[in-house]
């Protein structure tokens, strides 16, 4: 990450709207939002809602939920969900070249199929893979009206030896890449695809979030090549923890920021909290976002996870 110099690229944020944002996906939010402007970036919010009917209400409680922290973006919001011809003409990009094919397998024969000779364990064992068009049609007809799940004939070499990407935070990573499934059998786009074709085509650079994501990164990277696209820079923030050593969770008491106005704690004290958490405000300081930009230093980003304990809040105030 740069400062200084403009940077004709954009960071991003990218909530699944699943329910409230707590203070784990805050923090994740500032980090990748104090990245991007710190390297003169554009920022990006993107509502991940390709696998739930759209929810308007969740996903503007959590773009409200940015708002009030100071987190701002640039452009309009970009739905997921609108973004389906992108995503399949990558898909058909991938299937001109050879690079998917269609899979009848159910989750339970998956598990009970032997591995492949060279996957990890859980790695698709390529049942489907090597059909004749004959078997393919076969196999289509045996799970009518069930359709085939895409799936990418990922190359070999990439599934023994793995990809390898560089991490701001964690440093060199490697992962192993199996034929990931690129569309289900219902029609949803996955995952994996989506992501890279929506970073690429809203300009994104520089994709900064949990590190629970961290493992899917091979499989995402192996894709921007087998598309043509370049990789982004990467940062994978250590998750928060709640008092219980578990990853932060409802369970953990008031931890959204609705929550936590409810319990007499406002947003300038949120953003306190995640600020001493990432060692850029002292006991009793209250900066904004914009002041934290001032003093922002990627290399410095912590690489343990935070704790969070409800004495944080308040006690200082
Ligand atoms: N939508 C994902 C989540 O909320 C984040 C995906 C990403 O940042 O690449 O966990």
């Amino acid at each position: 990450m740069t400062s200084g110099g403009a940077v004709a690229g954009a960071g991003r944020y990218a909530p699944s709207p699943s329910g409230n944002l707590h203070l784990g996906n805050l923090r994740t939010a500032l980090v990748a939002w104090l990245c991007a402007r710190t390297s003169r970036r554009a920022f990006r919010v993107r509502v991940e809602d390709l696998d739930r009917a759209r929810d308007a209400g969740t996903a503007n409680q959590q773009l409200d939920d940015l708002s009030a922290i100071g987190i701002d973006w640039d452009g309009a919001v970009v739905y997921q969900t609108d973004r389906g011809a992108s995503h399949q003409a990558a898909i058909r990009r991938l299937d001109d070249a050879g690079l998917v094919y269609e899979c009848t397998c159910t989750r339970r024969e998956i598990l009970a199929a032997p591995s492949a000779p060279h996957g990890a364990p859980g790695a698709y064992p390529g049942t489907c893979r090597d059909r004749t068009d004959a078997e393919r049609r076969a196999a289509r007809d045996r799970i009518a009206p069930r359709l085939p799940a895409l799936r990418l004939r990922s190359p070999l070499a990439d599934l023994r030896d793995g990809v390898e990407f560089r991490d701001v935070v964690l440093g060199a990573q490697r992962g192993e890449v199996d034929d990931l499934v690129l569309q289900r059998g219902d029609g949803t786009v996955a995952y994996n695809l989506a992501v890279v074709v929506d970073d690429h085509g809203t300009g994104v650079d520089q994709v900064v979030r949990g590190d629970d994501l961290a493992p899917s990164t091979p499989r995402q990277v192996m894709l921007q090549r087998l598309l043509g696209l370049p990789t982004p820079e990467y940062a994978h923030v250590p998750l928060v923890l709640g008092p219980s050593g578990a990853r932060l969770a409802k369970r953990d008491g008031a931890v959204t920021l609705g929550e936590l106005a409810s319990a007499g704690v406002g947003p300038e004290e949120v953003v306190a909290v995640l600020a001493r958490s990432l060692g850029l405000a002292a006991s009793g300081e209250r900066p904004t976002a914009a002041a934290l930009a001032e003093r922002f230093d990627p290399s410095a980003l912590p690489s343990a996870p935070w704790t969070f304990s409800p004495d944080a809040l308040g006690s200082d105030a």
